[in-house]
């Protein structure tokens, strides 16, 4: 596997320099032409001559790390992303299987491995496999198995507008709170500890070797913690709502402010919010995204008036207006709930039942959740 990591990074970044001298000196003669996919294929052919050792490896899987490159390069010319990066040794290594795979009980069995590899959970795949991507982070080996199914996935119906928060990891318009995640809490004192101690361990001795993977093995333990947290409640609000409506959080302006930034970190809301987007997309359900705006807080979800003086610490959003008296982050989901249908056309909606079955879903998971 490890020849494999890096021989699809070696094959990436030679193309990436190749393609990048190609360009410029076309440009130089006044063509401005690239290389494509198909040219960098045949160069690679040429290639192994060169480096013979490049023969042990699935050729499809160096084929798709030009691919891959290729991608990169029509995102630039698109203007949808920087021009492609080298890949490290540092980066998560990985390399895609596109052809010649079958799942044999709970062994995978991909070209140039002759014996096949065990993977540990045994969940029969639904469906027929398009790829599997194998991949390492830190010291252990993944497979994502990308498969096709004709499955229908029902859409709940309820829309909902959600709050994402420090205190509670997320507040719904319909009353569901879910707290945030305190094993994390504890994995990061643990993580300073141990940093502490890296800081301190000479430069180039084994002692320094062994605490970098210690620190690393914590590192990726929070990450787990948090993918799995996210996983559970995007999934869970998945399943039962039909339209779902979120704030763009400018996570990168509110990460500067030194106070917020530990939790907003801890709780990976952008990872929380890209996996919600794709598992609403499943089922056909919306999500709807609104721009940051002050009032969905300060805004008095029942009458629209608006509270200059709300303070950060006032934990109950009380209106001067109509007396309305209602925790403050559901509050706020409220106006978001109603914000984004009006952006949508579909004006404000009876209110909506909790929708009780998530909030026993995610407690089933070992998540603390409350009804407001
Ligand atoms: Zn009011």
């Amino acid at each position: 596997m490890e020849r494999h990591f890096g021989a699809c990074r070696f094959v990436y970044n030679h193309f990436l320099e190749v393609r990048t001298k190609y360009y410029a000196e076309s440009k130089a003669q006044g063509k401005a032409q690239g290389l494509n996919y198909f040219k960098t294929c045949k160069m690679l052919t040429e290639l192994k001559k060169e480096y013979p050792w490049l023969y042990e490896i699935s050729n499809p899987s160096l084929q798709q790390s030009l691919r891959k490159l290729d991608n990169a390069f029509t995102a630039f010319f698109r203007k949808n992303n920087d021009y492609p990066n080298f890949r490290s040794r540092k980066d998560n290594q990985y390399f895609i299987v596109p052809s010649g795979f079958r799942v044999d009980g709970n062994k995978l069995i991909i070209p140039k491995f002759m014996e096949g590899m065990e993977y540990r959970d045994k969940k029969a795949i639904p469906g027929k496999i398009k790829q599997i991507v194998v991949s390492r982070d830190v010291s252990r080996y993944y497979a994502s198995i990308q498969y096709e199914t004709e499955e229908e996935l029902p859409k709940g119906n309820a829309v909902i507008g959600i709050d994402m928060g420090i205190r509670a990891f997320l507040t719904a318009s319909d009353g569901l709170q879910v707290e945030p995640l305190n094993a994390l809490r504890k994995a990061e004192k643990k993580l300073k500890r141990e940093q502490g101690r890296l800081s301190r361990r000479k430069k180039g001795s084994e002692n320094r070797k062994k605490q970098i993977v210690k620190v690393q093995k914590i590192h990726q333990r929070i990450r787990d913690a948090r993918t799995d947290f996210n996983h559970k409640v995007s999934t869970a609000i998945a399943k039962h709502y039909g339209t779902v409506v979120i704030e763009d959080l400018n996570v990168s302006g509110m990460v500067k402010n030194h106070h917020l930034s530990k939790s907003i970190n801890d709780q990976g809301w952008h990872q929380f919010k890209t996996m919600l987007g794709y598992k609403l997309g499943w089922r056909k359900a919306d999500l709807i995204t609104i721009g940051r705006f002050d009032p969905s807080s300060k805004m008095c979800s029942k009458c629209g008036n608006i509270k200059h003086d709300l303070k950060l610490s006032d934990r109950i959003y009380h209106c001067d207006a109509c007396g309305f008296k209602m925790d403050r982050d559901l509050n706020a989901a409220k106006n978001i709930r109603n914000m984004g249908l009006i952006k949508v056309g579909k004006g404000i909606p009876e209110f909506t039942p909790v929708e009780s079955a998530t909030a026993a879903e995610l407690s089933k998971g070992g998540l603390r959740v409350a009804t407001l």
